[in-house]
């Protein structure tokens, strides 16, 4: 991987401006560009033809000044450590932004789950949390899912964990199924917290929503949310989608909910009727009011960002622009809704769950709704404060706010 697409020498630039910015001493600034702790481990799994495969695995704890690790597991054949160790950092100033009392994690496994049976992966999952369990619990780290892993994965480590522990500790992981102690309201999370923080941007910068048109990128989990969200609760027209084998577009508009049901019975967007086939680039460059980039990192980048006509962006992936593309965006005047502000509906879901699980008390969806809203509006209004005291962009002003709480947690305890 070139260093100028490693997400992690991304993070850690990140990371050293807003060091900058904030006058951090040099401790403070150097404890901040790493995990604090790094866990490897090697996952021997019975396959399902006798064979014995070894699978290499991650689990980043990166700051916990905060609050436990808190970070999902990412099953990915591409997966490195650099890239866990930069989701870590990312979830690090996500939980500080939205001001929640937990610190950031993440966990990887190389592996390909297209290629592996049920069984297999349920031998996977458990591998991987006998080896971590030590290192896990609702006051350690806790994980949830990510790219590739399920509810079912979930609810296969929990099981695991209370196994080895011998105790009811549902508490343990997040994105459980909601039989066994998953939150109401987790599934459209992500995206249902980008579209207020969108909200609450166009209320802010003068922009009217209401028949205003969408193009979402990545059509999967947030992407999907984000078009029936966009729909209900913004007046957004949805004009053009696209996942990993192509997009369609149509100016008249695409109804959400047929295009999310043509998706699930076919597995992707090509021949959806009524609409005609777009590559990712030309969707990148509709003039559309918002644009979801909701795929995976370094899509925006500097050879297409000058492309970008939208009037909002909001980062629903982590890492979708590259630190050129994002000069290249505040440039053409794009509000650029950061990633760890505009996703960080997810986490905190999984944080309501946590909280739940420790009560043994559930919340309806409204008041899950009503909560996250309420998280959202908060983080939104703080960043942009900070963006107007300071001059500066949203992005920046989110690393100011997060990286500046970080700091002072890591200060109050004494470690710098
Ligand atoms: P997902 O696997 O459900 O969906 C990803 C979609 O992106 C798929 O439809 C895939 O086909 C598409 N895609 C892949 N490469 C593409 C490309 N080059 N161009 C266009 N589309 C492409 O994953 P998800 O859970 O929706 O996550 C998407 C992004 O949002 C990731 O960056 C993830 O880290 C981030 N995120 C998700 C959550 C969540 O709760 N799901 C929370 C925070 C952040």
């Amino acid at each position: 991987m070139s260093e100028q697409f490693n997400p992690f020498a991304i993070a850690q630039l990140q990371i050293d401006q807003a060091a900058l910015k904030l006058g951090l001493d040099p401790a403070t600034h150097e404890l901040l560009r790493w995990p604090m702790r790094e866990i490897k481990v090697v996952l021997p799994v019975r396959m399902d033809d006798g064979s014995t495969r070894i699978f290499h695995a991650f689990r980043i704890q990166y700051n916990t000044a905060r609050g436990p690790a808190k970070g999902g597991i990412r099953w990915h054949p591409q997966e490195t450590i650099d890239t866990v160790r930069a989701l870590a950092a990312w979830m690090t100033w996500k939980t500080s932004v939205v001001d929640i009392p937990l610190g950031g994690g993440k966990g990887g496994v190389i592996c390909n789950p297209k290629e592996l049976s049920e069984g297999e992966k349920e031998r996977l999952a458990r591998a991987y949390i006998r080896a971590l369990a030590q290192s896990l619990g609702v006051t350690r780290d806790v994980p949830a899912p990510d790219v590739y892993t399920t509810p079912q994965i979930m609810a296969w480590m929990m099981d695991e964990y209370e196994t080895i522990l011998g105790e009811n500790h549902p508490g343990v992981i997040t994105g459980k199924p909601l039989v066994l102690g998953g939150s109401k309201g987790r599934n459209d999370a992500t995206a249902r917290g980008g579209i207020y923080v969108t909200r609450e941007a166009a209320a802010t910068y003068g922009i009217s929503l209401s028949g205003g048109t969408m193009a979402v990128q990545g059509f999967g989990n947030a992407g999907q949310y984000a078009a029936l969200l966009g729909e209900q609760i913004l007046g957004l027209k949805l004009v053009a989608a696209s996942d990993s084998r192509g997009g369609v577009y149509n100016p008249n508009g695409i109804s959400a909910a047929a295009l999310v049901e043509y998706k699930q019975k076919s597995g992707a967007l090509k021949g959806f009727p009524d609409a005609t086939p777009i590559s990712n680039e030309e969707l990148l460059g509709l003039d559309v009011t918002v644009l979801f980039p909701a795929a995976l990192e370094n899509l925006i980048r500097e050879d297409n960002a000058a492309n970008l006509k939208c009037k909002i962006c909001c980062e629903l992936a982590n890492g979708p622009t590259t630190p050129e593309a994002d000069r290249i965006l505040e440039g053409k005047g794009i509000v650029v809704l950061p990633d760890f502000l505009a996703n960080a509906g997810g986490v905190t879901v999984s944080y309501f769950e946590q909280v739940q699980n420790a009560y043994n008390l559930y919340w309806e969806l409204q008041e899950v709704h009503w909560r996250l809203d309420k998280k959202m509006t908060g983080a939104f209004r703080e960043v942009y404060e900070m963006s107007q005291s300071r001059g500066t962009h949203l992005r920046e002003a989110a690393y100011l706010v997060a990286i500046a709480r970080v700091a002072e947690a890591c200060k109050l305890r004494g470690w710098v």
